[in-house]
């Protein structure tokens, strides 16, 4: 029967134009990947397939075994690579292959500098898929038809790569996707089946569904009459047998000891689309109450929708080498997402639904055994010896540092362990690299405390007037400049059995390190301060709710305070700006008595705008803005004129 349906005419959508010229422009330095791409995308449609074909068994049709088929032909000079797994429909075909899904592919784009060599690893941590066919070839056919459909409702979908594609309605018998490559003049090497073979095994040996080709055999040449001079040449010619040419198991089901580093490492970029090496990966079979295997890798580099509200866990999850769903939040927590990997469970049921995954008790203790792995295997590199284990740390901590400390506010039970893993620059050094153990081992006698100080910025951090008490006596300030730290540091009372204690919250109580004469001192200015005091607050009364005195300070006439257990101003500035309603708390202003201006204060003409300057200096010395900043203009303009 002959089809009378035409072919119709598509655009890309835009990104997908834009992502198009960006492949085959900048991915030219590694062009073998495309083979990788699409017999993963082969291999997740065996996957889909048997995952469907749970509740849908006649999805198979009379074809049970799933393998993926790579074939060569050098007169067309194409590569088709074939699957029977679960097909495309016709508007799948054009929804799928014509525009990207994924959010933040937007997000994407705009981080593309032109820059080839980075772009591409942009492009690979993002993972181009399909459209990576056209690093090779300047047209690609796909024929498909969904499993369940009958043979007349497959679809062709044809495309030079450039702004549209052409679909089509046909004949299929068989399910599946033909993925059709014509090849550039410039990439027939991708003809030669030894290369091919070649290509498969260093990135695909690990895909747990057979790869196949058809066999060779080596034949030799018939010699030609009145040619037999000539030695007789072979050459090798097809089969119709087909031979496997990869180990074909699920490369989390071997053996520890039966893997290389570099099948690791391939099975990585597979999984995640990342260019780059992980930084290090577990692999455990856990037996016990629950059982399954866990295989987790930590990246190199964060993902560019790290912070966004969408950002996925990658962990995949398989039920018993059957893939049930990527991106399964439920298996690690939060604050590890960045964590890659698989799981394989042998104990939850095959139709396991996402909301089912929310409650199970298994995947909790799976959530759990995953978590600890992690933190152990970053507490040994941190701790290792070997000085490339350092330096992964390293990258690690500044690449998923203010990730990790999201943590004490999620997971009491690691928190000690997260502890342990924070880093900090401190009043002594700039360098990110003081743990709460280092900051202990180099306390002053006498110190009952972990001081810290958290800040906006670190220049903010450092310069904080806060800290200047601590400067002057030599005692080392831990400075926590990232916007987590404020939130995540009110889950922290103490580490290792010593308090932490932040500086700028409640009145200074250095105990020992502070000696009576300077409490004496203290009390002796609070007396003879009294009416200053009295009078700050009576004109300050709307912009803090306590004026008082105070040794913290040595060069700044003031600061502000927050008492214990209130948030602070810049957690406050933080949470505005994020669009949350904050209760309006005011802090406290200290002022220093030995500071000249503060000394003016008495008797001054000027009291009300020199109280207010002094306050709003205040808030900015802590990166804040004066609530009016024109009044403050204005003030400082009346004093300097006066
Ligand atoms: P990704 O695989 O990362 O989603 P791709 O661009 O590689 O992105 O593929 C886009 C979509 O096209 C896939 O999500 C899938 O739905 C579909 N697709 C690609 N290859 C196949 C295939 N061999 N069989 C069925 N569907 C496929």
């Amino acid at each position: 029967m002959s089809e009378q349906k035409t072919s119709q005419n598509y655009s890309f959508q835009a990104e997908v134009a834009q992502l198009l010229h960006l492949v085959t422009h900048s991915l030219y330095s590694n062009p073998e990947i495309f083979l990788r791409e699409l017999i993963s995308n082969a291999s997740d449609a065996c996957d889909k397939l048997r995952f469907e074909g749970i509740n849908h068994p006649e999805y198979y049709e009379n074809d049970p075994d799933l393998h993926v088929r790579v074939s060569l032909d050098k007169d067309n000079k194409t590569i088709t690579i074939s699957d029977n797994g679960i097909g495309l429909n016709q508007q799948e075909a054009i929804d799928n292959l014509g525009t990207i899904a994924k959010s933040g592919t937007k997000d994407f784009m705009t981080k593309l500098t032109g820059d080839q060599k980075s772009d591409a690893q942009l492009i690979g941590q993002f993972g181009v898929g399909f459209y990576s066919g056209f690093i090779v070839a300047d047209k690609i056919t796909v024929e498909s038809r969904r499993a369940g459909l009958s043979s007349e409702d497959g679809v062709r979908w044809v495309s030079g790569g450039t702004g549209e594609f052409e679909v089509e309605q046909i004949n299929k018998a068989s399910r599946g996707t033909d993925i059709i490559l014509h090849l550039r003049d410039d990439a027939l090497e991708y003809l030669e089946s030894y290369k091919v073979k070649q290509i498969i095994n260093k990135y695909s040996d690990h895909i747990s569904l057979p790869i196949q080709m058809q066999k060779e055999v080596w034949q030799e040449d018939q010699v030609a009459d009145g040619d037999e001079e000539k030695a007789p040449n072979g050459k090798m010619v097809k089969t119709e047998e087909w031979e496997t040419i990869n180990s074909a198991s699920a490369l989390w089901t071997r053996n520890k000891s039966e893997i290389s580093e570099e099948q690791y490492i391939e099975f990585y970029k597979n999984l995640s689309h990342d260019f780059d090496a992980p930084l290090a990966w577990a692999h455990n079979r856990v037996e016990g109450s629950t059982e399954y295997t866990q295989l987790l890798y930590i990246p190199a580099k964060a993902p560019h929708d790290l912070f966004t509200r969408e950002s996925k866990a990658g962990i995949k999850l398989y039920v018993k080498r059957v893939f049930i769903m990527d991106d399964a939040d439920n298996l690690i927590p939060n604050y590890l997402r960045f964590v890659q990997g698989v799981v394989d469970s042998a104990d939850l049921p095959l139709n396991v639904s996402r909301e089912l995954l929310q409650e199970s008790r298994d995947v909790k203790t799976i959530r759990e055994g995953n978590a600890r792995r992690v933190l152990t295997l970053l507490d040994g590199l941190s701790k290792s010896e070997d000085e490339k284990d350092q330096e992964k740390f390293k990258t690690f901590y500044s690449e998923f540092g203010s990730v990790l400390k999201e943590g004490l506010g999620e997971d009491f039970g690691n928190r000690e362990r997260i502890l342990k893993l924070l880093r900090y620059a401190t009043s002594n050094s700039d360098d990110v690299s003081t743990s709460l153990a280092d900051y202990k081992s180099r306390m002053k006698d006498g110190q009952k405390a972990i001081y810290y100080v958290t800040a906006d910025s670190l220049n903010a951090a450092k310069n904080s007037p806060q800290l200047e008490l601590f400067k002057k006596k030599g005692i080392e300030v831990l400075l926590m400049s990232e916007r987590v730290d404020e939130w995540a540091m009110n889950f922290v009372q103490e580490f290792d059995g010593t308090p932490l204690q932040n500086v700028s919250k409640g009145a200074v109580d250095l105990g020992d390190l502070q000696d009576a004469e300077e409490k004496k001192a203290l009390e002796q200015a609070a007396e003879q301060f009294k009416p200053v005091i009295e009078k700050l607050g009576e004109s300050l009364k709307d912009k803090t709710k306590e004026v008082r005195v105070t040794t913290r300070l040595v060069d700044s006439p003031a600061c502000l305070v927050t008492s214990e257990g209130e948030l602070s101003p810049q957690l406050i500035r933080m949470l505005k700006q994020a669009g949350q309603e904050v209760p309006e708390i005011k802090p406290i202003l200290e002022i220093n008595p030995e500071h000249p201006l503060v000394k003016k204060l008495e008797g001054s003409a000027q009291f009300d705008d020199l109280a207010n300057v002094i306050f709003d200096q205040a808030v900015i010395a802590e990166g804040g803005l004066p609530e009016d900043p024109a009044a403050y203009v204005k003030r400082i303009n009346n004093l300097l004129l006066k």
